[in-house]
């Protein structure tokens, strides 16, 4: 019995199969963005150009449900994308920023991951700690290298309630 070409090249089929781009988000998921950065055509660290790709440019292999991300075509920075739209989780971070982001996150996540806050609690009190007026514009995808070092410090200073 043999298999028609059709059954034979199937498992060559790419998986994602999805007309969603971030060129053609899906409109719910953008909805679900509260405060949508602005996305960059200029890298703001070294002025090149800034385009957008799969991520296997950065992990040699399509990584996560959205492999997408904004990547200056000049430097080493980047920044993903919020699930199925095209608005970027953050600025354009260097690898400074990305690694300053990460030790920040790692001290702040476990603050509501770990159930004693709510994670709308959490960043209020972080946005308290950092004289951030507004919540909403306090995200750790938008800080820079020094406001990175004032969350560890701050989650380092709190006294355990
Ligand atoms: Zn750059």
């Amino acid at each position: 019995m043999s298999r028609t070409i059709a059954e034979q090249l199937a498992p060559l089929r790419p998986k994602r199969t999805s007309p969603v781009t971030p060129w053609a988000p899906s409109r719910r998921a953008v909805a679900r963005v509260s405060n949508p950065l602005p996305v960059p055509e200029i890298c703001p660290h070294c002025g090149s150009r800034v385009w957008i790709g799969s991520n296997a440019t950065i992990y040699g292999r399509e990584y996560g449900e959205w492999p997408w991300a904004l990547m200056c075509t000049g430097c080493d920075s980047y920044v993903g994308l919020h699930p199925f739209t095209g608005i970027p989780l953050g600025t354009l971070a260097t690898p400074e920023i990305r690694r300053a982001r990460k030790a920040a996150k790692q001290v702040f996540n476990p603050l509501w991951q770990q159930g004693s806050m709510t994670r709308s609690e959490a960043y209020a009190w972080l946005a308290s700690a950092l004289g951030i007026a507004d919540v909403e514009q306090c995200h750790i995808g938008w800080f820079d290298v020094a406001q990175c070092a004032a969350v560890v410090a701050a989650v380092n200073a709190r006294k355990p309630s």
